[in-house]
C-alpha cells in the first residue's frame, strides 16, 4: 500500500503531460510485475484510427518517452484488433495473446465517447483480480489528472492549446528527433531534394471587429469556435494549433518543405474563404508564416511572423505571406528585437 500511495503523490506532482505518461507506466509496471508497460495514443487520420506509442518502460528498465521518429501518425488499428473491437464497442478493456505466448491488456481512457489514450500492458501469465482493481483505479487516477491537464493547456472557447503551452510545445518541436536539421553540426533534412523545417504561421481573423458590430458577441464567438475547427482538420496530426487570444491562432508545422507548408496553410486560407459561416457568411484570414530556427528565440520568430501577417493585412488582407521571401524581395526589414519584446 506504501508503494501504491508513492506513485499516486508522484502521478499527480506533474504539470506535464509526458510526466504523467512516465509516471503512470512507471507505477503500474512495478505494482503489476508485467514484462512492459506503453501508453498508446490513439489519432484518426481522414477517418482511420492509428495507434502510436508514446511512452513506454520494460521490466528493469527505466520509463522513457517514445517520439514517433518521422511524426507519422502510427501503425493501423488492424494491427491491434482486439483494441480495435474494444474501441468499437466502448469497452473498458480488451486482453489478447501474443504469438510468444504472452498476454496483452489494453485499457482505452475514455472521456465521453472519445479514447485519444491508452494503456498496453504485456504480462505472463493471469493478473488476479485484485491486480485488475489496482490498475484500473489507477486508469481512474489518470482519467481525471489528464482531465485537468487539457483544462489548463486549452482555450475554454474553441478547445484549442492556449498560449500558456506555446513555449513548452515549441521547445518540444525543436528537440523532437526529427528536427535534426535545426541541431548545429548535424546534416539538413533533404526529402525530395527540398529542405524540411520546422513553421510557426500566425493566423488573424479579417475585419473581426465587424462581425461582432453587425452580428453581435455570440455570432463572433462561433465563428472562432468554427475557424478552429477549420484549422484542425486542416493541419496535420503532428502539427499543433494555439488560439493566441481575441482572433489570433498560432500554428506550429512540423517537418515539412517550403512547398508543402505553403500549400497546407494556403489550402486553411481557402477553406475559410469557402465556408458558409452561419448568419455571418463569409470570413477571412490573413496569414504570416516563417521558418523556425533553433538559434531564435520563440519572440523572435513570432516577431517574424506577425511582420508577414501586417504585411497581408496591409496588401489585401485574405492571403498568406512567408517572412524569408518579403525579406528577400526587400518588401520587409529586419527589425532588431529584444528577446523580452511583448509582439501582441
Ligand atoms: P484586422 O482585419 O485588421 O485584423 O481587423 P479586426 O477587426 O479583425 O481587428 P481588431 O484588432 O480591430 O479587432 C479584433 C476584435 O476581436 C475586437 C474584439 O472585440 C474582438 N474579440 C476579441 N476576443 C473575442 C472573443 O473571444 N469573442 C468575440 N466575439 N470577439 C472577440
Ligand atoms: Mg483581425
Ligand atoms: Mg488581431
Amino acid at each position: 500500500m506504501d508503494s501504491l500511495l508513492r506513485h499516486m503523490v508522484d502521478m499527480t506532482g506533474h504539470r506535464d503531460h509526458t510526466m504523467l505518461d512516465i509516471s503512470v507506466i512507471s507505477a503500474v509496471q512495478e505494482l503489476s510485475g508485467a514484462l512492459q508497460t506503453r501508453v498508446l495514443a490513439i489519432a484518426s487520420v481522414c477517418g482511420q484510427r492509428f495507434v502510436r506509442p508514446r511512452a513506454c518502460i520494460r521490466a528493469g528498465g527505466v520509463a522513457c518517452p517514445d517520439e514517433a521518429q518521422d511524426g507519422s501518425p502510427g501503425e493501423p488499428i488492424t494491427a491491434f484488433p482486439e483494441l480495435a473491437h474494444c474501441l468499437d464497442h466502448h469497452d473498458s478493456r480488451a486482453e489478447g495473446k501474443g504469438p510468444d505466448g504472452l498476454r496483452v491488456l489494453w485499457l482505452p481512457i475514455w472521456f465521453g465517447d472519445k479514447a485519444a489514450t491508452c494503456l498496453e500492458i504485456t504480462h505472463h501469465g493471469e493478473f488476479t483480480g485484485d491486480t485488475i482493481h489496482m490498475i484500473s483505479g489507477i486508469v481512474s487516477v489518470y482519467r481525471n489528472f489528464q482531465n485537468l491537464l487539457d483544462y489548463s493547456e486549452r482555450d475554454s472557447l474553441t478547445g484549442l492549446l492556449n498560449r500558456k503551452t506555446f513555449d513548452d510545445q515549441l521547445a518540444r518541436m525543436l528537440h523532437a528527433p526529427d528536427a535534426g536539421s535545426l541541431v548545429p553540426g548535424l546534416p539538413e533534412r533533404r526529402h525530395h531534394g527540398a529542405e524540411e523545417k520546422q513553421w510557426l504561421a500566425v493566423v488573424d481573423v479579417d475585419h473581426f471587429k465587424g462581425v461582432n458590430d453587425r452580428f453581435g458577441h455570440l455570432y463572433g464567438d462561433e465563428v472562432l469556435i468554427l475557424v478552429a475547427n477549420l484549422l484542425q482538420s486542416s493541419f496535420r496530426a503532428q502539427d499543433r494549433v494555439f488560439r493566441f487570444g481575441g482572433e489570433e491562432f498560432v500554428v506550429l508545422l512540423r517537418s515539412t518543405t517550403l512547398d508543402n507548408a505553403r500549400k497546407i496553410i494556403d489550402r486553411f486560407r481557402l477553406d475559410v474563404e469557402t465556408h458558409e459561416f452561419p448568419q455571418v457568411g463569409r470570413v477571412t484570414v490573413s496569414v504570416g508564416f516563417t521558418s523556425i530556427r533553433a538559434a531564435d528565440s520563440p519572440v523572435v520568430t513570432l516577431g517574424h511572423a506577425d511582420q508577414a501577417l501586417y504585411f497581408a493585412k496591409a496588401n489585401g488582407r485574405n492571403r498568406a505571406c512567408y517572412y524569408e521571401e518579403l525579406l528577400a524581395n526587400g518588401l520587409l526589414q529586419t527589425i532588431a528585437t529584444n528577446d523580452t519584446a511583448e509582439f501582441f
